[in-house]
């Protein structure tokens, strides 16, 4: 019997253990600022409530106010506390939003109006609170239907204030009105200025995600994930780019072509693997030789391209032919030299994408045909 008291003692521990980690991790969640905007509006509201009602409390026993607002503020505490305790455990906070909220402002609201001052009290500006945290929290119909009934509450007790003012309990004295004034107001305008805050440090957090993630994307969808270079969308983009400019500015414009030799041979001698890096070693290569604002990427499979905005074949030339003595002089990890096979085409004014292609994967094929290892232009 002990044995088992002391077992269920441990389950109870054990399950207080978790639900005290559990606040723990929520608390933490609030400090990353890692929750949705509409849960932590409802986490703050349940806070805000857990506070109001202590204090309320508190206020009344200092005061010697009597026990008629027990009930209300006791109330309002035990269903703060379990709404924090409910979205924790559960991991579902949607429905304890609509109790937590829906009885600060359909239940807490009213009281106070009655009770404390009615219009000349700090309620109105609670009721702004209300509204803002009900147009924060709630979605669709119940957010409509929710900010139309505070809407109707606030002008029927105004209406009601004029026509009956006695139905209303005043306050007993100007110090308790300001004192009660300066706390209610104080506390709305914390509260209003926190959400408002809260609302702006996340939507400055998704702005700048948003703009992070369209300029990865941008990134990802226009580079070659093996070399960093350039892709074909972005080189066939840039060639219909600048064959436009050269034709409206008469400007000159080289495109070349190049693919390495017996790549295939590469593979099947060394490896998927080892034909990877080659790929990977030429396009630093590139990076490198390739400084005076030429446009160059990864083609295809082994296949680069390179745009000379501005120059000439002939003056372009040269460039390519450095760019492949540079690959094959480089220290290649097998002692076999990687060579390339190049073919440049000018633009000549008025030709078409493909016409401008295939003029340069022409004299590539010539260089293939006539042994590799050359740049033919
Ligand atoms: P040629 O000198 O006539 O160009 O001969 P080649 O062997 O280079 O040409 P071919 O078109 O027959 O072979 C190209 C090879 O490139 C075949 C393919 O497996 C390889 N390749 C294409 N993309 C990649 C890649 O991303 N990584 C590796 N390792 N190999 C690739
Ligand atoms: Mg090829
Ligand atoms: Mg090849």
């Amino acid at each position: 019997m002990q044995n088992k008291s002391k077992i269920e003692e441990g389950k109870d521990k054990a399950a207080s253990q978790t639900i005290i980690d559990q606040l723990k991790d929520t608390l933490k969640q609030i400090y990353k600022k890692e929750l949705p905007l509409d849960h932590l509006v409802f986490l703050y509201t349940a806070f805000a409530g857990i506070f109001m009602s202590i204090f309320g409390l508190g206020f009344n026993i200092v005061k010697g106010l009597g026990m008629f607002t027990w009930p209300v503020l006791i109330s309002y505490l035990i269903v703060s506390i379990s709404s924090i305790l409910y979205s924790v455990v559960k991991k579902r906070w949607y429905g304890a939003a609509i109790i937590v909220i829906g009885s600060s402002v359909f239940f807490l609201i009213p009281f106070l109006w009655f009770t404390i001052g009615g219009a000349t009290g700090p309620t109105g500006a609670i009721m702004l609170t209300g509204g803002l945290c009900i147009a924060l929290v709630f979605k669709g119909k119940l957010r409509t239907v929710m900010l139309a009934l505070e809407g109707i509450m606030l002008i029927v007790f105004v209406v009601l204030e004029y026509n009956f003012p006695d139905i209303f309990i005043p306050y007993p004295d100007r110090a308790s009105h300001y004192s009660d004034l300066a706390f209610g107001l104080t506390m709305s305008f914390a509260a209003n200025s926190i959400l408002a805050y809260t609302v702006m440090d996340q939507y400055a957090r998704v702005r700048d995600e948003k703009t992070r993630l369209v300029h990865r994307l941008e990134y990802l969808s226009l580079t070659d994930a093996l070399t960093g270079l350039y892709n074909r969308r972005f080189l066939s983009a840039s060639i219909d780019e600048e064959m436009r400019r050269a034709y409206e500015t008469g400007s000159r414009l080289t495109l070349a072509m190049l693919d390495i030799d017996h790549f295939k041979k590469v593979n099947d001698t060394y490896g998927h693997e080892y034909g990877d890096e080659v790929l990977f070693n030429i396009a630093q290569i590139m990076k490198i030789s390739l400084t005076n604002g030429e446009i160059f990427g990864r083609y295809g499979g082994e296949e680069f391209v390179i745009l000379f905005p501005g120059k000439a074949s002939a003056q372009s030339l040269p460039v390519v032919q450095t760019l492949a003595n540079y690959i094959r002089s480089h220290g290649w990890t097998h002692g076999e030299p990687v060579t390339i096979s190049g073919g440049l085409a000018d633009y000549v004014s008025g030709i078409s994408y493909s016409d401008f292609i295939e003029a340069a994967d022409k004299n590539l094929y010539r260089a293939k045909r006539e042994g590799r290892d050359r740049i033919i232009c």
